[in-house]
């Protein structure tokens, strides 16, 4: 059984949540793709953990985690996530986790590259998160990616840092009129972590497929949105990489294999982190109050995210593209402070209303259309069954079904594992 879980809309939607709460029925829980540039936050017995970089599986026992080959990692943030996790009382093992050989590592001067040039385009900038994913992927498709494999051959390493380093320091220097970065440095820090990390790094794709044999239940998590996937999201203030479910399997080592769930994660409002159009954004106290009500700040940087109502056109094409064969709506609970809810039903271009989600400037000239529906004004957070809910949001839910085409087969209304309504 092959599950892919998957973000309806910007990224943020409570994926780390569902992965965490969908695990307990998993024996494999696998990234395939990204790097530590987002983050999930899960809230269980243990405590509250933040994971960047390690697929959420870890924080159960008896999950194996798989890192693929769609992934780029910063090894030097892995070994600290890794240090963190341990000292929260998590046992990673190389029983427990698996990193492909073939992902690519996300170097310190991919780092320096997306700083140098988030500062070069100043006020054009695309609001990226600076960790490097971007130049990294591009690397990776320029072919001039170190690989996780790659450190366990170390002659072979030494010349391709030798190669690649002579090609990057030229963008480094000669662009951006930066430092350069020295060989012997670069190594040191490959091995430092690489050195910890060296017992994981194996073929993932061989595991998989004997696992897969073997009848075990295999999940693919996310991370980002529909709307961040770099062919169908909001280009270019999209992340650099393929956060489609369909991905999934291409990602985590097993692209022969077919999905048999796909359940996107679906927040009951919107929000966005960093630049790019946003339709549905609110302003002002508005905006503030929905912002606090649902502590939307980014996990990774700390950032406060763009909130906004529920967007009809672009769910329905988040929907669409991640090809979910059902949906978990999650925040809701946040909604209850709200007398009136509302929606973005459709938008509004060149004084023309439209339904399907455009492209370019189509989409940045894209004026919301609200509507209102009727709020339910009463704590949600202690309900655990459908009937439980107000009806008005109940109504919400049947709502949001019905706009976006897909079946709702979760409700969240907390961040505890146990605040879900299983429909
Ligand atoms: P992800 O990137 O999709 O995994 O989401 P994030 O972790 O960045 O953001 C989701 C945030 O909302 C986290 O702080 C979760 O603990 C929290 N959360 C998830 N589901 C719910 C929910 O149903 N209600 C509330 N109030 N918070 C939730
Ligand atoms: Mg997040």
């Amino acid at each position: 059984m092959l599950t892919s879980i998957v973000g309806i809309n910007w990224g943020d939607e409570g994926k780390g949540r569902m992965v965490d709460l969908l695990s307990e029925q998993q024996d494999i829980v696998c990234r395939y793709q990204g790097g530590n540039n987002a983050g999930h936050t899960v809230v269980n017995e243990r405590g509250k953990f933040i994971l960047n970089l390690l697929p959420s599986g870890i924080l159960r026992p008896d999950v194996v985690n798989v890192m693929g080959n769609g992934m780029v990692i910063d090894i030097e943030h892995l070994c600290g996530e890794i240090g963190r996790l341990r000292a929260g009382g998590i046992e990673i093992t190389p029983d427990n986790l698996k990193i492909s050989d073939r992902a690519i590592i996300c170097m310190p001067y991919n780092v320096a590259q997306d700083c140098l040039e988030e500062e070069r385009l100043a006020d054009a900038k695309y609001g990226s998160t600076r960790r490097g994913i971007a130049p990294i992927y591009g690397d990776k498709y320029m072919k001039k990616g170190i690989r996780m494999g790659d450190l366990k051959q170390p002659d072979a390493l030494k010349k391709s840092l030798e190669n690649i380093l002579d090609w990057k320091n030229l963008t480094i220097q000669k662009v951006y009129g930066a430092e350069p970065f020295t060989y012997e440095k670069m190594l040191e820090w490959l091995q430092t972590y690489g050195g910890q990390l060296m017992d994981y790094i194996c073929d993932v794709g061989e595991y998989l497929e004997a696992a897969i044999k073997d009848g075990k239940r295999v999940m693919f998590e996310a991370q980002l949105g529909a709307l961040r996937d770099i062919d169908f999201g909001i280009y270019p203030y999209t992340s650099s990489s393929s956060t489609i479910a369909a991905y999934a399997p291409i990602g985590a080592g097993v692209p022969g294999h077919r999905l048999d769930r796909v359940i996107g994660i679906m927040k009951a409002y919107s929000t966005c982190v960093g630049e790019g159009p946003f339709t549905a954004e609110m302003f002002g106290d508005e905006a503030e109050e929905l912002r606090k009500a649902g502590g939307e700040y980014g996990a990774a940087t700390g950032r406060p995210r763009r909130v906004g109502g529920f967007d009809v056109v672009a769910s329905r094409y988040g929907v669409r593209v991640q090809g979910a064969t059902e949906i978990a709506v999650t925040k809701l609970d946040v909604l209850s402070y709200l007398d009136k809810i509302p929606v973005v039903v459709a938008y509004e271009v060149d004084g023309k209303r439209i339904d399907s989600f455009p492209m370019g400037r189509e989409l940045t000239d894209a004026k919301p259309i609200v509507e209102y529906v009727d709020g339910w004004g009463v704590d949600i957070t202690g309900c655990r069954k459908f009937e439980e809910l107000p009806e008005n949001a109940q109504k919400y839910v049947k709502y949001l079904e019905k706009v976006v085409e897909a079946p709702v087969s979760y409700v969240s209304v907390g961040a505890e594992r146990d605040q879900i309504i299983v429909m």
